[in-house]
């Protein structure tokens, strides 16, 4: 097992890693920059490095700043958490090239899924359900139209390199069709610098399911169950949950079955999410992220397993602490992304946390990174921390949120903790009957 491993992340999620590898003795190093100086993943970690001014791109995303950081520290292994270089496969390259361990898959499935029309091929092949659409890249819009006229309409451009939802524009009809394909071309080109596209049939009123996986070195390889992540805004995760409201434990061995039987057949290594459209009891993969995800929590908190204890363990060389029949789910989890964003609009706000107070008790986790007196500075993400609660059941789930919810105190900035009181109390919450676009209706409803 490593010694000391680096942590090539900030807030929450540095300290989820931090957590994990303190348990396993594991000591930490943190990296930051000149704005996180005083951060609580730095101040936490055994040792840390400031790697560069405030932009990522000098910092989180500076690699040969962060491989010195191993260097002079003599971290053994990096973990990347998610965002920043977590699904960059360059990166993973080159810190295996450096002799250091990279706590995640291999720089090739990285390379192979980061490519949305590669890794469908690939999931097709190993027997994982797609959504319908055209078979690989389009290059004119004459190729489109007669890939559209086999799919049917409504049809989805989207962008090869995609993320974040960039680069995927609606054609309702044959003649939104060539506007649909420049624009997403262009947003793909402008974003990711790579104008490849594809075509999906555009799934009306689907959920978004997503299977948790995990591989070892040693050709064993398992499913965790699904997350429903159904309720998004701008094609972001809001609130998540374990498992989802419409999913029996035989659909769930079913489904689970292929995900884990197609990273086995890939030689996966690590953490991955395989995720789905759900619609009409049908299975559509979309994509896979080979990383840990935000919502990992919910899915830990339902199988009792710590992910993160396991990926350091895989990239160790060491097998998973569990077979497939050791996974039993018990009771829910919900998770709520809490960010520093004023409602109604959504818009960013950074600053001093005057006050801040964490709810507690049986069966409720709060991974933030935030502390009285911090000031969230304006140049990252909005996430400033995760409300995650598990009970017996999803009613007793719901009741203990809402009452967690009323314990979380945050002075000084806005925050969206009052989207989730609001939601706590609508009856399509309630009895999880809501889709991927139940949100955004929502919104325009209740918000204007
Ligand atoms: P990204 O990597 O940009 O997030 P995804 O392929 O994961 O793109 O899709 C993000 C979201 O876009 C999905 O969760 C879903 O809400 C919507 N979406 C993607 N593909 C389709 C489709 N074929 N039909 C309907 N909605 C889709």
């Amino acid at each position: 097992m490593f010694n000391k491993i680096l942590i090539a992340n900030r807030g929450e999620i540095a300290l989820r890693i931090h957590r994990a590898a303190k348990e396993m003795g594991i000591s930490t190093v943190a990296i930051h920059s000149t704005a996180d100086a005083t951060a609580m993943h730095v101040r936490l970690a055994d040792e840390s490095v400031c790697i560069g001014p405030p932009a990522s791109a000098q910092s989180y995303l500076n690699q040969p700043a962060i491989l010195t950081a191993c260097e002079i520290t003599g971290a053994e292994a990096v973990h990347p958490g998610y965002g920043f270089l977590s699904e960059n496969a360059g990166f993973a390259q080159i810190v295996e090239e450096h002799g250091l361990a990279f706590i995640g898959p291999t720089p090739a499935d990285i390379r192979t899924m980061g490519d949305k029309i590669a890794a469908k091929e690939t999931m097709r092949r190993l027997g994982v359900p797609c959504v319908p659409g055209s078979e690989g890249a389009l290059d004119t819009i004459d190729e489109a139209l007669a890939a559209a006229r086999d799919i049917g309409y409504p049809v989805l451009v989207k962008a090869a390199a995609g993320g974040g939802g960039r680069g995927m524009k609606l054609a309702p009809a044959e003649a939104d069709l060539a506007h649909a394909f420049s624009q997403a071309r262009a947003e793909s080109k402008a974003a990711f610098g790579d104008d490849t596209v594809y075509l999906e049939k555009y799934l009306a009123l689907p959920r978004h399911i997503e299977v948790q996986v995990i591989a070892d070195t040693h050709g064993n390889a398992c499913h965790l169950g699904e997350r429903d992540c159904s309720l998004q805004r701008r094609h972001q995760k809001v609130l998540e949950e374990c498992p989802s409201p419409v999913i029996d434990d035989e659909t769930r061995a079913r489904i689970g079955g292929i995900c884990a039987g197609a990273i086995r057949d890939m030689g996966y290594r690590g953490v991955g999410t395989i995720e789905f459209l759900y619609q009409d009891g049908e299975f559509h993969f979309i994509e896979m992220n080979t990383r840990l995800q935000v919502e990992h929590p919910v899915t830990e908190m339902v199988y009792g397993v710590d992910l993160v204890r396991e990926q350091i363990r895989i990239a160790a060389g060491e097998k998973l602490s569990f077979s497939q029949s050791d996974l039993k789910p018990r009771g829910h989890a919900i998770e709520c992304r809490i960010n520093a964003e004023r409602i109604p609009s959504f818009a960013p706000c950074p600053g001093l946390v005057k006050g801040f107070h964490a709810p507690g008790g049986l069966g409720v986790r709060m991974d933030s990174a935030l502390y009285a007196g911090y000031s969230v500075p304006p140049y990252y993400d909005s996430l400033i921390g995760k409300l995650i609660v598990s009970a017996d059941n999803r009613p007793d789930c719901l009741a203990r949120l809402k009452r967690a919810l009323d314990e979380l105190v945050v002075d000084g900035i806005d925050t969206t903790a009052p989207l989730f009181h609001a939601l706590l109390e609508n009856p399509d919450i309630r009895s999880g009957d809501y889709n991927i676009h139940w949100l955004e209706n929502w919104l325009a409803r209740e918000l204007g």
